[in-house]
């Protein structure tokens, strides 16, 4: 019998048990979830971090969605975990992630909610991943929460090119009419529409439209990770 060899499952370190972080991913995780957490400076409608007040993205264009709220910052461990799980096929970081968003919506960040909804890949993008990253995490934190997961509620109808260089404007118009929601697939529903990553929030605003469209009573944000400042 040779011991098992445990790895941390964000930098695949030596770490103390099964599923367990190394020390150093295990500290700064739990700053990283502080800077989010109750209490924490973030935006008091996109719950984007490190902001005293409401950003200047939600004075200037207030969104669609009621709230939203990230898990934690775009940093260290969480990002590592996120590009692990989108990039590098890392599927089962998906269960990793999800208890940190159904964390949020646990502790009453929404108020009652219905159903979770991914926000979709373009088929053309699904292809070429192989899975859709936002609907992994939906479901594990799904599963955590006891909430259903409409998966085909959202749909992408229109490709978008990556929001990765784009400016805020710029981001805004790439994915306006980007999204379509099923008429009667969330009606009066109150929707958590999940996300890995939010920048500008831009993505999250055009899904919230699409299903407040369709007839959804209320739609919130939800992601693992928020970019805590966006510069062009
Ligand atoms: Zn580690
Ligand atoms: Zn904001």
């Amino acid at each position: 019998m040779f011991p098992r060899l445990l790895r941390c499952p964000v930098c695949d370190r030596p770490a103390s048990g099964p599923d367990a972080l190394c020390g150093g991913c295990g500290q700064t995780l739990a700053a990283l979830l502080a800077r989010c957490g109750p209490g924490a400076a973030v935006c008091p409608r996109c719950g984007k971090p490190g902001e005293a007040w409401y950003c200047a993205g939600c004075r200037e264009r207030p969104p669609a969605f009621a709230l939203a709220r990230a898990a934690a910052p775009y940093s260290g461990p969480v990002q590592e975990a996120v590009l692990r799980l989108k990039f590098g096929r890392a599927t089962w970081l998906a269960d990793f992630l999800g208890p940190f968003l159904a964390g949020v919506v646990a502790r009453g960040a929404f108020g009652p909610v219905d159903c979770l909804v991914p926000v979709p890949l373009h088929p053309a993008r699904l292809r070429q991943r192989g899975f859709n990253q936002s609907l992994l995490l939906a479901r594990s934190a799904g599963r955590w929460l006891g909430l259903p997961v409409a998966a085909g509620a959202l749909r992408r109808v229109r490709a978008t090119r990556s929001q990765v260089d784009l400016v805020a404007e710029e981001r805004a118009t790439n994915v306006r009419d980007a999204f379509a929601a099923a008429p009667g697939s969330v009606d009066g529903a109150r929707v958590v529409l999940v996300d890995d990553v939010m920048t500008t929030g831009a993505t999250l605003d055009a899904g919230a439209r699409a299903l407040l469209a369709a007839g959804a009573g209320q739609v919130y944000g939800l992601v693992v990770a928020g970019v805590e400042e966006y510069s062009a």
